[in-house]
């Protein structure tokens, strides 16, 4: 592991707390070294109180921010005075901790400082930094972790047993540390949960961790034990039901969607099928900082019930202590390994989803250097448990509050590109759910970028393509919920005496055809709903009225209107819902251009403005009504309505 430390770059970052905000960064690009909001750094400095006086302020990382893409405002200043004195209480509980270092905060607004907090104050030195970083708990967690600690570092560091993090574990440190530190400390490692570093400046405390770690890679590799691997696998092809069903089993288990996340990398997959997998899986997790995002254990294999089972027993293990903490029992995998399924990552949301992988990514590294150091054992399952159900994380769940309103859920928009489509994305983003659009043109593929979004390129009237489709949406998420019907097209204006062949059959193949293909695929998968699966047909007002020269579209759209009435026919007994929406003269779609709508405007004598509005309520209607609409029916209100047909059009006086 080389220093990634730039003169130039640091000084780029002014202010009293320049260097640590970049060091803390660079720390941060390394996921070896903290993952995900883990590890945290500190700097101690001096400051004027508003009587003139001077005060000693430790300025540490405060919760919710990331150490990769932390900013000055991401530290909490605290009195420092004031937290050393409680590392010397004879006891203070851990929720009245976390109450004594908010009251001792120096700015409003400040953001929580980290639980690790008197640990930082505790050391006498400027500069601290904090890391899990994998090469240090492959070893602390392979025989005789403390001994090859000592053997490795020497009197370079203070070494500690493990405590969980906490006061307990500060009060320890700060009696200890002075007795183990000597002029050579430069670093402490907390066995089985990582690694301080120290020094007068930033770029010295960075540079002592890298050097720290380093040690610990150069000690894994003169053993072998540097450059793992699992067993070389092949993937099998996707089981688009089979993870379809896992998803609904651990859903019904958490009692909420859950968003599923298939990986089948070579790693992932090879690890899924060690040889040793039960046995290396099974012991817990890499350090306690991954517990409360993985849960102590992944499921094996796709058997929920005897998960949930082997976990109550892990529970009832600890009933006393349960009681105690009236903690109830979440028996809901956050992750499972299959041999052909590979790893799967659940979580509240896509992103959730994503974490629990890159931690596990992790996880196999550590695990496999361990057992190639002799054998990899994870943390004792007491301090698993009393983790999982610490006070602060109690505390953490309860404020977390009401998930949105389609968290966990997964919805397909089919013509998501542009207009009505573009807007139903967004609506069901808004709403919580992870969203898969699918459009011919690739722009659908980078419409958004973030975790809860998938565009795939696809012409939905190849049947191939659309499977293809849904393999990667439900390998990426792990199913559907929810399907919106929205890709159609709008023929020229043709009167039946000269109707082309091609246009008649286009707008059948579009509208109707590709739509049928899209339900008929998606059903399997569709029925296995946590909440029951939701469809939403955009039709048209030209269903209930349809308009001289567009025989095509309003025959395809009456068309597409009974295979929808037919469906919730058939689909009511699943559960499931279908409807559709008939919007009218949205203009604000791609087919509008500014042109065309001027030339329909003079064509019925109207201003483009009267034209738009040219409805009973005198309104105009975008896209993101129909998308708002199209939201809501997949929504509580609508949940006792189905084969309806609901018109999005400010009113048609024909029609009322
Ligand atoms: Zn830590």
């Amino acid at each position: 592991m080389n220093s990634l430390w730039s003169d130039a770059e640091a000084a780029q970052f002014s202010g009293p707390l320049g260097p640590r905000v970049y060091s803390s960064r660079l720390l941060g690009r390394d996921k070896s070294l903290v993952l995900h909001g883990g590890g945290n750094t500190s700097v101690k400095l001096r400051e004027q109180n508003a009587f003139g006086e001077d005060e000693e302020v430790l300025y540490v990382k405060g919760s919710g921010w990331d150490l990769e893409t932390i900013e000055p405002a991401g530290f909490a200043p605290v009195a420092l005075g004031y937290v050393r004195r409680l590392a010397g209480l004879e006891r203070l509980s851990d929720p009245r901790m976390v109450n004594e270092l908010a009251t001792h905060l120096l700015r409003a607004g400040a953001p929580a400082p980290s639980v690790e907090t008197i640990l930082h104050a505790i050391l006498p030195h400027r500069y601290v930094d904090h890391t899990h970083a994998d090469a240090v708990l492959s070893i602390c967690n392979a025989p005789q972790g403390e001994r090859r600690v000592r053997e490795i570092y020497g009197d370079r560091v203070v070494v500690i047993p493990y405590i969980m993090a906490g006061f307990d574990l500060a009060a320890y440190c700060a009696r200890e540390f002075p007795k183990q530190a000597g002029p050579n400390t430069i670093g402490m490692v907390l066995l089985s949960h990582g690694v301080f570093s120290f020094g007068a400046d930033a770029r010295e405390s960075y540079e002592r961790m890298i050097r720290l770690v380093s040690m610990a890679e150069e000690h894994l590799a003169s053993k072998g034990a540097w450059r793992v691997s699992p067993p070389a696998a092949a993937p099998s092809p996707v089981k688009r039901d089979e993870i379809a069903r896992l998803r609904r089993a651990i859903a019904d288990c958490a009692g909420f969607p859950v968003v599923l996340a298939a990986n089948d990398s070579p790693k992932f997959l090879g690890f899924a099928r060690h040889p040793e997998v039960a046995r290396i899986s099974q012991r817990g997790p890499a350090t306690p900082d991954h517990v409360i995002r993985t849960k102590p254990l992944p499921m094996l294999g796709r058997d929920v019930t005897a998960f949930a089972a082997s976990y109550r027993a892990y529970f009832e293990r600890h009933a006393a202590r349960a009681a105690e903490k009236k903690t109830m029992l979440d028996p809901a995998p956050r992750m499972a390994l299959d041999p052909e399924l590979g790893f799967v990552a659940a979580g509240r949301t896509a992103k959730d989803a994503a974490i629990v992988a890159e931690l596990y990514d992790h996880t196999i590294d550590v695990i496999l250097r361990a057992e190639a150091l002799g054998g990899w054992q994870a943390l004792e399952e007491r301090h698993i448990f009393d983790i999982e159900y610490w006070d602060l994380e109690q505390a953490k769940l309860k404020k977390a509050g009401t998930p949105p309103a389609f968290g966990g859920e997964v919805a397909l928009v089919t013509g998501a590109a542009s207009g009505i489509g573009k807007a139903c994305a967004e609506a069901f983003l808004k709403r919580g759910a992870a969203v898969v659009g699918l459009d011919r043109n690739p722009a659908i593929e980078k419409l958004f970028t973030r975790p809860d979004y998938l565009g795939i390129t696809c012409d939905l009237t190849e049947v191939r393509a659309v499977e293809t489709a849904l393999d990667a949406a439900v390998k990426r998420f792990g199913g559907l919920d929810m399907l919106v019907l929205n890709a159609g097209m709008f023929p020229s204006s043709q009167p039946i005496a000269s109707l082309a062949d091609d246009a008649w059959r286009r707008a059948m193949t579009v509208n109707v055809e590709a739509s049928l293909i899209v339900m008929r695929a998606a059903h399997p998968v569709l029925r296995l709903a946590p909440r029951g699966g939701r469809v939403v047909v955009i039709g048209s007002k030209n269903v209930p009225a349809p308009g001289p020269g567009a025989a095509a579209y309003s025959a395809s759209k009456a068309a597409l209107n009974q295979l929808a009435r037919v469906a919730a026919l058939e689909w009511a007994k699943d559960g499931m819902r279908v409807n559709t929406i008939h919007p009218n003269a949205v203009y604000d779609t791609a087919l509008w251009t500014d042109e065309v709508l001027a030339a329909r405007a003079k064509a019925y004598n109207l201003t483009v403005e009267q034209y738009k509005r040219n409805n009973l309520l005198k309104t105009e209607v975008s896209s993101r009504d129909v998308a708002e609409l199209a939201a809501e029916m997949c929504g509580p209100l609508f949940a006792k309505t189905t084969g309806a047909q609901v018109p999005v059009d400010g009113g048609t006086e024909k029609l009322v």
